[in-house]
């Protein structure tokens, strides 16, 4: 069950979805009253994968207003039963350490769109208040966020201070570039902590957070 649309129709559309004896074909839960798939999803919809019950013939009021609103998925968003806030780029990774660090008190969704493309919400995996690690939706990926994150993405930054994407990915490090680090070990040590993470969907969201400011801002 999805619980995402409903929380983005609550806080942002100020309305609520009137429960009853029909389900809803995209989020699964109860309604009174649904519209008909057709009036619902465009020709060009293609994530049928993504519904909880896409054999149920009608969608309820909120799913269709989200759908009826391509702009929800233009923004990253952290969704909990009572707040939808937008997400700029550089809030998420100080976001992602307070919620590693304090747990959330109420269960939240975070959805996280790379492209604008993708309807992220349908892939949305819920995080349970209290929860030790978290789980983020990044466009198609479903990625488990803990403490290791953190420590990859202080690797990244440290990284680049040195050397290119082109070097961090293919793990073919310059020499010269090698030599501008503090000692070797260091950059060994460095190395090590992103190289086990190459080709994963962790890193493809830490490449994405990236920002020199959290360290100069000491939020990393
Ligand atoms: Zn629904």
């Amino acid at each position: 069950m999805l619980f995402v649309t409903r929380w983005l129709y609550r806080s942002v559309a100020g309305q609520e979805v009137e429960e009853g004896g029909l389900v809803c074909a995209v989020c699964g839960l109860p309604m009174a009253q649904g519209i008909p798939q057709a009036r619902v999803f465009r020709k060009t919809f293609n994530d049928w994968d993504r519904l909880a019950l896409p054999n149920e013939p009608r969608v309820c009021p909120a799913c269709a207003w989200y759908f009826d609103h391509q702009e929800l998925r233009f923004s990253h968003w952290y969704v909990t039963p009572s707040e939808a806030r937008v997400l700029a780029r550089d809030d998420i990774i100080p976001l992602l350490f307070s919620l590693l660090e304090f747990s959330s008190p109420s269960d939240f969704y975070l959805l996280l769109s790379r492209t604008k493309k993708k309807h992220v919400a349908l892939r949305g995996r819920l995080n349970a208040a209290g929860c030790s690690s978290l789980r983020v939706n990044f466009e198609e990926y479903l990625v488990d966020v803990d403490r290791g994150f953190l420590k990859l993405e202080t690797a990244l930054i440290d990284l680049r201070q040195y050397h290119s994407w082109d070097e961090i990915e293919s793990d073919a490090y310059l020499p010269f570039a090698i030599l501008r680090w503090p000692s070797v070990g260091d950059f060994e040590r460095t190395r090590e902590a992103v190289r086990r993470w190459r080709n994963t969907p962790q890193y493809a969201l830490a490449r994405y957070l990236y920002s020199p400011k959290l360290r100069e801002e000491g939020l990393l």
